[in-house]
């Protein structure tokens, strides 16, 4: 029997994910098949409760349903516990298991990005849904002494705030809302920027003014396609050392991979998967076209491009 892996979420028709993972199952002899499914968040517990079935192997989970499939599985892993945020299931016989396996794909890119330095103790992170929920835990597990928020919808920032309340308690994670002048004064004391909202999968949209951004920041975009945004550009002009999340999504993959199949990943084959779909526009085959407006539905974004063309906005992972 062929297994199914699915990777739920709305929009999903350009994602990445399936060309690394559908390499992987074939180059390990493994008789799987990585389909995209675009669930709205309506048809979502039918989604997952259809994964039940014999022939699925597990999930991805991706945007906007990382928080919201947490109540859908049977149980939870210590790390999709701690962030509130499963993107990976797994089955122990027909009991769906719910991971996070952003954490470790944050961690790696956080530490390739730091390099030889020592690891900052103050970030900004941009964004409060399923994404950003790994990057706190991330950089609370790092050891970082100040983070904060900063969200379009203030109520949601100050809700992961709450969220991690007790595993944070020694430190200082705030919810700040999103003025500019709050945001000037926010980057201009932290090291790191983490830009985990969706705004930037549309090329040309960015999420905040290009003016805030002071040099030396050491600069994470979630986004991995387009490979560049908009976000990079103007701090990589800023002078800003930048990464995009290309390899967080590699080694979320990976980690996903292991939790399936119990065989080690191939990362080289991945990576190598990976690049060859960005750099062929990022469009794999898909089953349907992202509904328009379905990623960026509203301000803050800075100078917003119209998100009419929403068929051309990849998928989250
Ligand atoms: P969610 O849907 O859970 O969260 C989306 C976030 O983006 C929310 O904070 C939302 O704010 C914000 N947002 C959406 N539109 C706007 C807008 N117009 N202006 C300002 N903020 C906006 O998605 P995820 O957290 O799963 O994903 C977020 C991003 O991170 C995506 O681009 C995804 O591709 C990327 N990602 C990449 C990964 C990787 O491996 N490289 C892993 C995980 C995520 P609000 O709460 O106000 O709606």
């Amino acid at each position: 029997m062929t297994r199914r892996v699915v990777l739920i979420g709305h929009p999903v028709a350009h994602s990445l994910s399936g060309a690394m993972q559908q390499a992987a199952f074939d180059a390990a002899g493994i008789d799987a098949r990585y389909e995209l499914w675009d669930r709205a968040p309506l048809a979502l517990p039918e989604a997952i409760a259809e994964l039940h079935g014999e022939d699925f192997l597990g999930a991805n989970v991706t945007i906007p349903h990382k928080e919201k499939v947490v109540p859908l599985v049977d149980k939870t892993t210590d790390e999709a516990h701690a962030t509130g945020a499963v993107n990976t299931i797994t089955k122990d016989g027909k009991r769906l298991i719910g991971h996070n396996t952003d954490v470790a794909g944050f961690t790696h890119a956080l530490d390739a990005l730091v390099g030889k330095q020592k690891m900052p103790r103050q970030a900004v992170v941009l964004g409060a849904g399923g994404g950003s929920r790994a990057v706190v835990f991330g950089l609370v597990r790092a050891g970082f002494q100040r983070v904060v928020v900063f969200n379009r919808h203030l109520h949601h920032g100050e809700a992961l705030v709450k969220f991690f309340g007790r595993s944070a308690a020694h430190m200082e994670l705030r919810a700040m809302p999103w003025h500019e002048s709050v945001l000037e004064a926010e980057l201009s004391k932290a090291k790191i920027l983490v830009n985990a909202t969706s705004v930037g999968l549309v090329p040309g949209e960015t999420p905040i003014p290009g003016e805030l951004i002071p040099p030396d920041l050491l600069v994470l975009d979630l986004i991995y396609n387009p490979a560049q945004t908009r976000l990079m550009r103007e701090a990589e002009a800023a002078g800003c050392h930048v990464m995009n999340g290309e390899g967080m999504l590699l080694h979320q993959g990976a980690a996903a991979f292991e939790l399936w199949t119990g065989t080690p990943a191939p990362l080289d084959l991945m990576r190598e998967k990976l690049e060859e779909a960005i750099a062929a526009g990022g469009s794999t085959p898909a089953d349907e076209t992202p509904p328009a407006g379905a990623v960026a539905d509203a301000a803050p974004v800075a100078d917003a491009a119209p998100v009419a063309d929403a068929a051309a906005v990849p998928a989250g992972d």
